[in-house]
């Protein structure tokens, strides 16, 4: 209710389901209509996989993958995040082989953690995009908000919000548009609902906790 019907609701299940357990959690979030769920690793992916009782549920890797599970990735259709040039090109090559799409979400550096693709890379990524149109769907753009549950951090977050807007203004000035735009976790989308976008990660949130007092 508080997202709005529009936005896609991503369970966050990585670290076993915040101790929780996968196996228990995936299925009990699909009897409550959920079919997205973010994890970190290809490990989690595949657990999540297991669980799930679902055809039309989707995984998504949000945490960095090896090359060598690129491969499985796209075969199972499993979408996951790119952090760097390096990544985009592998999910390239891998694309071409099996000949099949790579669903993928680029995560574009907006804060100061440094773990992202940065403006830099903008332009080489844009060319890669448009040349290997046809192996390659551009699911989401992304980033994350580190320390959203903190009103120490609000003008650094402001300014993530506005760098976000204008990167991926940026993007479609190229032509370049993504399925979803999503960067809210729990806390960003309690205390800047602007945040909240085509889709939501939301972990803690969904098992009834608090990301912190001031939250
Ligand atoms: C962990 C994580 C989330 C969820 O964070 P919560 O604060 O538990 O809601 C969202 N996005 C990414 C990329 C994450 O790593």
């Amino acid at each position: 209710e508080y997202i709005g019907d529009d936005v896609l609701f991503s369970s966050v299940i990585k670290g076993n389901a915040y101790g929780h357990g996968i196996k228990y959690f995936v299925p009990l979030a699909e009897d409550c209509g959920v079919r997205h769920f973010s994890v970190f690793s290809s490990d989690e992916a595949r657990e999540a996989r297991r669980a799930s009782t679902r055809e039309d549920t989707h995984v998504m890797i949000v945490g960095m993958i090896n090359n060598n599970v690129i491969a499985w990735a796209i075969e199972r259709d499993v979408s996951f995040f790119i952090f760097e040039l390096d990544r985009l090109q592998a999910a390239v090559r891998e694309a071409k082989r099996i000949g099949k799409p790579a669903r993928i979400h680029l995560h574009l550096e907006t804060g100061m953690n440094r773990l992202g693709l940065d403006p830099d890379t903008f332009k080489k990524v844009v060319l890669l995009l448009k040349d290997s149109h046809q192996y390659l769907s551009l699911d989401g753009l992304s980033t994350h908000y580190a320390g959203a549950e903190s009103v120490g951090n609000y003008v650094r977050i402001q300014e993530q919000i506005d760098r976000f807007r204008e990167y991926t203004e940026w993007f479609e000035d190229q032509g370049i548009e993504a399925e979803k735009y999503h960067t809210a976790c729990s806390a960003a989308a309690l205390n800047y609902p602007e945040t909240i976008m085509d889709m939501v990660r939301i972990g803690i949130a969904q098992y009834g906790f608090w990301p912190n007092r001031e939250t």
